[in-house]
């Protein structure tokens, strides 16, 4: 007789978009004439930059050429031309990255939750909460033991290491979703020397690093000495280039992350990795990794940027409105997500109630990403500047006491 795995049966039911959707249609029934203004999904909304869809154009016009068609990429790992690009895209905010130690895939969230399978089931895993879910879920599947760091509004929705704590695998998101908080260089170097003396690895998710504008706060993991030896980074183009339904990204494991084996033998983890992917993953499409290779030009870097300045710019209307009500938010600056306390004490999904019903404007409760986003809620800068502002001003209207 079949055995399932039965960590699935274990697995929380994850029903918050599904009881969103819910009270939407329910709103909906009841209201028709009320327009909605969603600031509650973590999808971008602006087009492919025209750069990106010449290349994906031209790429596809070489697939039906029999000289320049293209089968299976010999390495798996993703073309040279597109490792090269995002190792000098690496370069272009100070940090080395060997392309050698880049492998491209089809977005960050598959290899956030397939890398589980090079590490032993016997391994504590540390995540921070609130979190991205893929990182709890992908764990609880093969039944790890997992530890939560608490990120809160004492310290900024920016957990740390605690050092009676141990653990083997660490999962940290910088800027955070859902939080959209941002550790410091200093911050991340103490995560770093916590791996470093638990012998753990860090799997660090830098999904949202391209909406760093401050010079001071690190793009990447690798930005801090020590992190070539326990860090494991995972990018993607998703919001850096709208990609989200293109499918690109890219995860690093340094030629320097080497891990001690049961008998003793040092393994590299970059080894252990390519050995599964070898095994269980074909690599991308050769149109979209030369999508992927334009987004890294100059005028890919000039066309993709404007989309993340729209997007940022709708942020700073959420700040700056927040800021006048005086209500108490993290993210915002260099994320495109607003986490932010609700207001009278309420929970989110008593906030979710009261914006659906009094100015129709839809977010996210924070309960539905960890028992630390109880109270907090998630609005999202990737709508429309037109939507952005009504909602604003709507917020203003309600909220100002
Ligand atoms: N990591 C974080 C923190 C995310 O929020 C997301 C998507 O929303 C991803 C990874 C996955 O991105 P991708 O579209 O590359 O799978």
């Amino acid at each position: 007789m079949v055995k399932i795995n039965e960590n699935f049966l274990k697995l929380k039911k994850n029903y918050l978009f599904i009881d969103i959707a819910k009270r939407l249609k329910a709103y909906k029934a009841e209201n028709p004439d009320k327009e909605l203004i969603r600031m509650g999904i973590g999808d971008v909304t602006l087009p492919l930059a025209p750069v990106v869809v010449d290349a994906m154009k031209k790429a596809a016009d070489e697939m039906g050429v029999k000289e320049t068609f293209r089968g299976y990429e010999d390495s798996g790992a993703g073309y040279d031309f597109l490792r090269n690009a995002v190792s000098g895209y690496y370069k272009s905010f100070g940090v080395n990255v060997s392309p050698d130690d880049i492998r491209i895939n089809d977005g960050a969230k598959a290899d956030c939750g397939n890398i589980v399978d090079i590490f032993g089931d016997g391994n504590t895993v540390l995540i921070t909460d609130p979190a991205y879910p893929v990182y709890v879920d992908s764990n609880a599947m093969s039944g790890r033991k997992i530890v939560f760091a608490n990120s809160n509004e004492a310290n900024g929705f920016a957990a740390m290491p605690d050092y009676n704590v141990h653990a083997d695998i660490i999962y940290l998101c910088s800027p955070n979703n859902p939080t959209g908080s941002v550790y410091t260089k200093t911050q991340l170097k103490e995560w770093v020397d916590y791996a470093l003396k638990n012998e753990a690895v860090i799997i660090f998710d830098s999904a949202y690093e391209a909406f760093i504008s401050d010079p001071k706060l690190p793009r990447s993991i690798y930005a801090v000495e020590g992190a070539e030896k326990c860090a494991v980074e995972m990018c993607s183009l998703s919001k850096t280039a709208g990609f989200t339904g293109t499918r690109c990204g890219y995860t690093v494991i340094p030629s320097t992350l080497v891990v001690t084996a049961s008998d003793g033998s040092e393994v590299k983890l970059a080894d252990l990795w390519g050995r599964r992917q070898g095994s269980k993953f074909n690599g991308v499409s050769y149109p979209v990794q030369r999508a992927a290779e334009a987004v890294f030009s100059p005028e890919g870097q000039k066309q993709t940027r404007e989309a993340i300045a729209y997007y940022k710019g709708n942020a700073k209307i959420m700040a700056e409105t927040l800021d006048e009500l005086g209500i108490k938010y993290t993210g915002g600056i260099n994320s495109p997500y607003i986490w932010l306390k609700c207001p009278d004490g309420m929970n989110g999904w008593d906030f979710f109630d009261y914006l659906l019903k009094e100015i129709q404007v839809v977010g996210t409760p924070g309960d539905g990403f960890g028992p630390n986003g109880v109270g907090w809620f998630r609005l999202t800068a990737f709508g429309s500047r037109e939507n952005t502002v009504e909602a604003m001003r709507r917020f203003k209207e309600l909220l100002k006491k």
